[in-house]
């Protein structure tokens, strides 16, 4: 059986993440898209509640499931027994980055291998700060987020611009 890793902060997810971790989920046998709880990070969503959004937006997917961790994605990865890592690649910006990463956790983990999904055009201007930063001032993001992380965070937005 071959199974992938998606890992990343999803703070929050987004309809780019979605559409990446679908089409992994056709290519390979079983997806763990995995949330880190880095806490040299700051992020919007605690860990738990970017972890409970992503399951209800997955639930109709039979072979992807979601989980947490937190120190090294190749701890993670080795643990699990995976050795392919999906990323996604928006913009030629992301390359620099992406391609450090990669070779750092080659060097790490030497079996694992990153796989990258380019972005569909319509999802490549998708982030999870832009999305923060214009919800946070009002604006309507059901078109870049799933419905439950939409909730959420007009929620949180209302009560915190209170
Ligand atoms: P990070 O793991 O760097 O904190 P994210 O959690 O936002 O970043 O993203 C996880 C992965 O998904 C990264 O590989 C990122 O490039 C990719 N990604 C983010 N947004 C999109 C998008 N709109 N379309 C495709 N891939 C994306």
């Amino acid at each position: 059986m071959l199974k992938a890793i998606y890992p990343g902060s999803f703070d929050p997810m987004t309809y780019g993440h979605l559409d990446i971790l679908k089409r992994a989920s056709l290519v390979f046998d079983y997806v763990i898209m995995a949330v880190v709880g880095n806490p040299s990070k700051s992020s919007l969503l605690p860990l738990t509640k970017r972890e409970e959004l992503i399951k209800l937006v997955i639930q109709d997917i039979p072979n992807v499931k979601v989980d947490t961790f937190e120190g090294l994605t190749v701890d993670y990865a080795k643990k699990n027994k995976v050795k392919v890592l999906i990323r996604g690649l928006r913009a030629i910006s992301d390359f620099e980055a992406e391609l450090g990463m990669a070779q750092t956790n080659k060097e790490l983990y030497p079996e694992l291998e990153t796989i990258f999904f380019m972005s569909k055009a319509q999802y490549s201007f998708i982030s999870s700060s832009t999305v923060k930063e214009i919800a946070q001032l009002g604006a309507d993001v059901s078109q870049f987020v799933p419905n439950p992380v939409n909730e959420f965070l007009v929620n949180h937005f209302n009560l915190h611009n209170k």
